[in-house]
Formats: structure tokens, C-alpha cells, sequence
């Protein structure tokens, strides 16, 4: 379906054929026609899928239409312009149109530059992103600015909201993205009470993995008669996703594997996961010595540095980015072709979440894990979760001294049916599908230096 059919501006058109989008998504074509009606949505669905467009397009052609509308003003501006005499006092409050509300800075910095980049053609649609570790008078100047749209981050929103500087009475759009992390990070309270600063009569629409247990409560209590659609489930297949894991006797045997992994000419560019921030910088540094380009992104950081290490990746600069689960949530680089998981991540939704940063925009992905023998039962609950078993492949040259039973490779749910093209390392070793590189280069990475890590030890 094109975007023409779903009656969308046509400014927003021509932005988006500038994008280079010529079909909606399946969670496009879903969500616009409902969104343009006015009604409350709840929806899950896959992260990458094109979630942004189907809430940021309806309300930037509502906001389109508004601006060509003669101006009516409610009671409350009438209020307000006669007392300024038509100037906007210095400190009077921004009063925004709409709030996307966002797990992380990551995630609201991309929708606000794809809602810049879906309104480019539409000079009266502002986008604004408030966010924890941006300077307080840069966040004034942009709030002076009264955008229309204000993509936020739960926490500095209240900051603002307490101090008076937003006033959500005239709010007719309201997103929850990615409802189910926001609700994990432990932002509910935060949530409750921005939701209670707007107006009964907004649209509410709500964007998560999953719309079971807390999401499922709390959609209930901010939405009237919500629209559901359910693109596909939190245990999402990712079917344009490979998935393999490789075993590994002790943390020597991993970095070697992910040495020899890294040197595969088809990685465009990756990410490697680590379970702790020291961790992504002592790996990204180690990284940086063996000659790979390199750079680490965790919370630890300074937002701007953040902001520059994306860049850099967005522009091909950085090859490989070693990330920890809440800085790399939410960055969306098509380029980015294999995730690896050098620490498997704490929950089998962070596992979804993590593979979902490759394969994106309709591209194949590979996800592949390093596994220590013990920590076999984590990947059972990948797979119980996923409902997809991890094919288990060996590297000639690399294959782990140690064997892990093929009981305990058994599919983790259903009858115990084999599914795909499992190769356990206790079969016949099989060579993993990617070219062997060159043979390393001098000074390649060896393994940690010395006094490094010692043990076996992730987290
Ligand atoms: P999202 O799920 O909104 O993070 O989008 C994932 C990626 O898909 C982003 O890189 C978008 O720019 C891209 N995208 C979204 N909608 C479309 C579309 N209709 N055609 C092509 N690419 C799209």
C-alpha cells in the first residue's frame, strides 16, 4: 500500500518519497488509517518495523491541517493571548500539541529526527527533544521555541513539568513509546503523573513489545476504547534475523572467537554486547588496538559523547560499536548487519531487543551469541521465549575443548521437535557460514592483557 492511498498531506508525501519510502509497513498501513480517525490505539509489534511513521504521520497531517484551518482558539488561549497583548511572555510555559514519551535519550533522538525528516516539507511543524543530560538553558531555548511536538525522556519531563515550564492543557496527542522498557526502567510513577497533567480529551496511542501484564493494566487505565492491533508478539520471530550461538571454554576462547568473528569481511558494521559499561570500554579499547575501528556507547558517558559516538557509527566511521542493553536500545542504523552478544543479556526480552538492532528497514541481520557451558540454561530461556531454537555451530580452529550434551540442547518448549538446521557441538564439527578472513593481522587482538579480567566472570 503507498502512503497516497492512506491520504496523508501532501507535503508528508513528498517528504517521505525524499526518504525514499514507497510502501507502508505492515504496522503502517495499520495504524494510519485508525490514528487519522482520532482513536485511542494500542499496539505491539516489532521493533524496526516502522513503528515511528504510523504515530509521528497521522499527527503531523493533523497539525498540517490545522495550520491551513482559520485559527480557533479554545477559551483557554483566548485567556492567554489577551493577557500577553499577542506577545509571548519570557516565561511563559510551553504548551505542545504533542508528547511522544520514550524509553531512553537514544530512542527519543531518533524519533525526533525522523519526525524533522517526515515534516521537512512543513515549516510550522517543530519537533523537540527533552532529555536527562542535556543543559538546563539549552532545553529552555528549545522550550521557548513552543513546539508543537516534544519527544521526551519520562524523567527531565517532570523536572520541567514541576518547575512549571510545560503546560499540557492544550496536549491533543499523546504516544507511549515502547511502553513495556519504559515500565521496566521503573518510570510508572513518572508516567502516572505526566498522563495526569493532560487533558482527558487527547488521543492516546501506545507502542510496545508486548501488551500483556503491567503494559496490559496500564493501557487500560490512559486509553477509552482503544483499537488493538498486534503486528507480532514480544517474542517476535525476527525472521529476517540468522541466529547461531557459538560455545566457549572460558573468556581467553571468547575473545579470540569474537577476534576471528570481527574479521569477517561481510560484517558491515556491528555491535558487540556487554554485560557491564567497564566491560564496553575495556573491550572497545582492546578493540582499538587490534585494529578495528571501535567505540564504546553505555550510560556512564556524557550525552553529547553518546550523541557523537551515533554519528560516527551513522556515518561508517565506527565499524564496531560495544554497547551495554540501555545505551543500545532503540539505535536504529540499517547498516548495522551482525549483533554479537559477547555477554549473554540478563532477560530473554533484552535478547529480543538486542537482535533487533540489525535487520532493520527490511535488511537480513545476523545475531550470533558466545555461550559459556554454564550458562546454557539462560539460553533455554531465550528459546522458550523466542519459540525459536538457537542452532549451535563450531569455527574449525575454534571449536570449544568442552561439550555440551545434547540433552541439554533439546528444544526448550513444544513436543521436542527439531527445528532449523542444528548443528550441536557434539556433532561433527561444521564450518560457520561466513568467508575465513585474512589471516590476522600483526598486533591483532590476542585475548585480554594481562591483569585485564582473570576469571571467567560476566557480570
Ligand atoms: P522504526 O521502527 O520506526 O524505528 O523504523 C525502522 C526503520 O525503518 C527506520 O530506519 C525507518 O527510517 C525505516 N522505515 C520506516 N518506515 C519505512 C517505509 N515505509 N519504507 C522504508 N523504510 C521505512
Amino acid at each position: 500500500m503507498t502512503f497516497a492511498t492512506l491520504g496523508l498531506n501532501p507535503a508528508i508525501l513528498k517528504a517521505l518519497a525524499d526518504s525514499g519510502y514507497t510502501q507502508a509497513t505492515t504496522v503502517q498501513m495499520q495504524t494510519i488509517p485508525v490514528a487519522l480517525e482520532g482513536r485511542d490505539l494500542l499496539v505491539s509489534s516489532q521493533t524496526g518495523s516502522g513503528k515511528t511513521a504510523a504515530f509521528m504521520l497521522p499527527a503531523i497531517h493533523r497539525f498540517a491541517s490545522a495550520a491551513t484551518q482559520p485559527a480557533t482558539k479554545t477559551p483557554n488561549q483566548m485567556r492567554q493571548s489577551a493577557q500577553s497583548h499577542g506577545h509571548r511572555p519570557r516565561f511563559q510555559a510551553a504548551q505542545p500539541k504533542m508528547l511522544v514519551l520514550a524509553p531512553t535519550r537514544e530512542l527519543a533522538l531518533q524519533v525526533t529526527a525522523a519526525t524533522e525528516k517526515y515534516a521537512a516539507q512543513l515549516r510550522q511543524v517543530k519537533a523537540v527533544a527533552i532529555l536527562g543530560g542535556m543543559p538546563y538553558p539549552k532545553q529552555m531555548q528549545l522550550l521557548a521555541r513552543n513546539p508543537q511536538i516534544l519527544v521526551a525522556t519520562p524523567g527531565r519531563l517532570i523536572d520541567h513539568l514541576n518547575s512549571g515550564k510545560i503546560d499540557f492543557s492544550q496536549l491533543e496527542v499523546l504516544v507511549l513509546d515502547e511502553a513495556d522498557r519504559m515500565l521496566d526502567m521503573g518510570f510508572i510513577e513518572d508516567i502516572e503523573k505526566i498522563i495526569a497533567a493532560t487533558p482527558a480529551t487527547r488521543q492516546t496511542m501506545l507502542f510496545s513489545a508486548t501488551l500483556d501484564g503491567m503494559v496490559g493494566q496500564m493501557a487500560q487505565k490512559i486509553t477509552r476504547n482503544a483499537h488493538v492491533i498486534k503486528i507480532a508478539g514480544g517474542s517476535s520471530k525476527h525472521e529476517n534475523i540468522q541466529q547461531r550461538l557459538h560455545f566457549v571454554d572460558d573468556l581467553a576462547h571468547k575473545n579470540r572467537l569474537l577476534d576471528y568473528l570481527l574479521r569477517d569481511v561481510s560484517i558491515d558494521q556491528c555491535v558487540v554486547f556487554t554485560a557491564t559499561k567497564r566491560d564496553a570500554d575495556v573491550i572497545a579499547d582492546r578493540l582499538n588496538i587490534a585494529g578495528f575501528s571501535a567505540a564504546a556507547l553505555h550510560g556512564d558517558m556524557q550525552q553529547s559523547a553518546r550523541n557523537r559516538t551515533l554519528t560516527a557509527m551513522r556515518s561508517g566511521q565506527v565499524r564496531v560499536l560495544v554497547a551495554t542493553d540501555v545505551a543500545a536500545r532503540g539505535i536504529d542504523v540499517p547498516t548495522i548487519s551482525h549483533v554479537i552478544n559477547y555477554d549473554l543479556p540478563k532477560s530473554p526480552e533484552d535478547y529480543v531487543h538486542r537482535i533487533g538492532r540489525t535487520g532493520r528497514a527490511g535488511r537480513n541481520g545476523l545475531a550470533i551469541s558466545l555461550v559459556n557451558h554454564a550458562e546454557n540454561f539462560s539460553v533455554r530461556s531465550i528459546e522458550r521465549f523466542t519459540k525459536q531454537q538457537i542452532p549451535v555451530e563450531i569455527i574449525v580452529g575454534h571449536e570449544p575443548k568442552r561439550t555440551t550434551s545434547t540433552a541439554a540442547r533439546k528444544p526448550a518448549w513444544g513436543n521436542g521437535k527439531r527445528v532449523g538446521n542444528r548443528v550441536d557441538s557434539t556433532a561433527a564439527p561444521k564450518r560457520a557460514g561466513f568467508s575465513r578472513p585474512d589471516a590476522p593481522r600483526k598486533g591483532a587482538f590476542k585475548g585480554p592483557r594481562s591483569g585485564a579480567r582473570q576469571q571467567f566472570s560476566d557480570r
